[in-house]
């Protein structure tokens, strides 16, 4: 993934806590996972789309089971 450093810097989770993004991967596409609420928002063409209704929960056990 090549998202900007900056840009993760100022971007925040629409949630009520504003709290910092970290870059994952799901389904094989890259996500942006809320520290706080642990949303994933897609990134579409190196762009994050910061919509809750886009959002899906990031499984917190991905990679560990089946
Ligand atoms: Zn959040």
């Amino acid at each position: 993934m090549s998202l900007d450093p900056l840009l993760l810097e100022i971007l925040a989770c629409p949630c009520p806590e504003h709290a910092a993004l970290r870059e994952e991967t799901l389904d094989g596409a890259p996500v942006l996972v809320c520290a706080s609420c642990g949303l994933a928002f897609p990134v579409r063409d190196d762009i994050p789309v910061m919509l809750l209704d886009e959002a899906k929960p990031f499984p917190a056990a991905a990679g560990s089971s089946s």
